[in-house]
């Protein structure tokens, strides 16, 4: 099959033929339909968190069930699915007690050393990036990778839900569990930002604060809900915050950049007993600082990993709120582009050019 191959760090990617291997006890072999380009891909090829080469990155994906191997219930070939990088063991603690996006032993999902290995090229094994690689034809992924999803669902917009959507509706509906009339603020109106706001609107908070440095970012963010909009190049984002709320803060605060800088701001923007949501993934180096004062006032900080999804339940639930008209996923592509055109897509993406661009495979 072919697919899109890092050979070195930092690196673009290579078109290449891959052995992708036939699925064994508990795995499943999808025909991929529709890819994603997420940033967190962009983070790895620019060398900013380690991976081992050769990889197939990609992890935002959707497709049809080819084969299914010894003892897979949950799919059979036909079924549509969307893959996810949140693999869960399913019986650890943290899966035990409705935790399964941080679960403690995803790597009991993997094939042990004894096994061939799912991906090579030549004789060569081939990292499976997230546990998906999803720049491919084709994925082999366990089946705890994967949520099945009613056949009507267009795929290409699926594929969205991969990643970025369950990230952002994720960090609202579970992680922050944003209650009706609340005042939000989102720091960063990428796909992950847009998403954040979307889901803002869809539990009723009263208040949908953008900011982004980008303004064509922020038109974006008010056609998917937001009602106020910041610059920062207007000034400080955390004094326009505090004017826009007469000196109160937000009840919510939303980082979906990754950096300490704006981590920082996310916090001290918040209301009393209020919580900043760090969503964004910072570099190994990164650290946040904060003024110990502010925790006086019950002041929150919490991380979020994935949206803290329960992926099976929550993906589908997503493809009704699109098919029902209340989650936009028609505006979060901004193209559509074959698998040869990857490392383009990468530097649209790099430039801030793009909200979404989706790799469509032929059929
Ligand atoms: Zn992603
Ligand atoms: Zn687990």
């Amino acid at each position: 099959m072919r697919a899109a191959v890092l050979r070195s760090v930092p690196g673009q990617l290579e078109i290449e033929d891959i052995s992708i291997d036939l699925p064994q006890s508990g795995e499943v072999l999808v025909r991929v339909s529709a890819s994603g380009l997420c940033h967190t891909d962009l983070h790895f090829m620019q060398g900013h968190l380690p991976v081992d080469v050769p990889a197939i990155l990609g992890h935002e994906v959707a497709g049809i069930v080819e084969k299914v191997g010894d003892g897979v219930t949950y799919v059979k070939p036909g079924d549509h699915v969307i893959a996810c990088l949140s693999v869960f063991c399913g019986q650890c603690q943290q899966c035990l007690t409705g935790h399964p996006s941080i679960c403690a032993e995803p790597e009991s999902t993997d094939r042990i050393q004894s096994q061939s290995p799912r991906l090579r090229s030549d004789n060569e094994s081939v990292f499976q990036f997230m546990r998906v690689g999803g720049f491919a034809e084709q994925i082999l992924v366990h089946q705890n990778a994967i949520a099945r999803i009613r056949k009507d669902m267009p795929l290409d917009k699926a594929a969205l839900i991969g990643c970025g959507v369950t990230t952002g509706l994720g960090a609202v509906f579970n992680t922050a569990k944003v209650s009706p009339g609340a005042v939000i603020a989102v720091l960063g109106c990428g796909a992950i930002g847009l998403n954040v706001i979307q889901g803002a609107q869809i539990c009723g908070a009263s208040r949908i604060i953008a900011i982004d440095t980008n303004s064509r970012k922020l038109e974006t963010a008010s056609r998917f809900g937001a009602t106020d909009f910041i610059n920062p190049a207007d000034g400080d984002p955390v004094e326009q915050v505090l004017q826009l709320t007469k000196g109160i803060g937000v009840d919510f605060s939303f980082e979906a950049i990754g950096s300490s800088v704006t981590a920082r701001q996310a916090f001290m923007m918040l209301a009393k007993g209020a919580s900043a949501i760090i969503i964004g993934l910072m570099g190994s180096d990164d650290e946040v600082s904060l003024p110990g004062l502010h925790f006086l006032a019950e002041r929150k900080i919490q991380g979020c990993d994935m949206g803290s999804n329960r992926f099976r339940i929550d993906m589908p639930r997503y493809v009704e709120f699109y098919m029902d008209g209340r989650l936009n996923l028609d505006d979060m592509i901004s193209e559509r582009i074959t698998l040869d055109k990857i490392n383009q897509g990468f530097t649209a993406m790099n430039q801030g050019d793009t909200v979404r661009s989706v790799i469509i495979f032929d059929d």
